[in-house]
């Protein structure tokens, strides 16, 4: 199940919610101000989230210069 970041257009609050396939967030509403206006935030950081858990050490100084997928 996916999880979606909003931002609320009110208080600019950040939440998070787990959406189903073909649900519409028109009936979220922002947990700190209640306000209904909120717009979906895409989180750069989900991209590198197979890299996660490794850690800043030896692994990602390798991976520095040629971080492609190996063949
Ligand atoms: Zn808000």
């Amino acid at each position: 199940m996916p999880l979606y970041e909003y931002s609320c257009r009110s208080c600019g609050e950040r939440f998070e919610i787990l959406q189903r396939l073909g649900e519409n967030g028109d009936h979220l509403a922002c947990p700190a101000c209640d306000h209904s206006e909120v717009e979906k935030v895409f989180s750069t950081f989900a991209a590198g989230a197979q890299s996660a858990g490794a850690g800043p050490g030896p692994a990602a100084q390798a991976a520095g210069c040629c971080r492609g997928t190996p063949t």
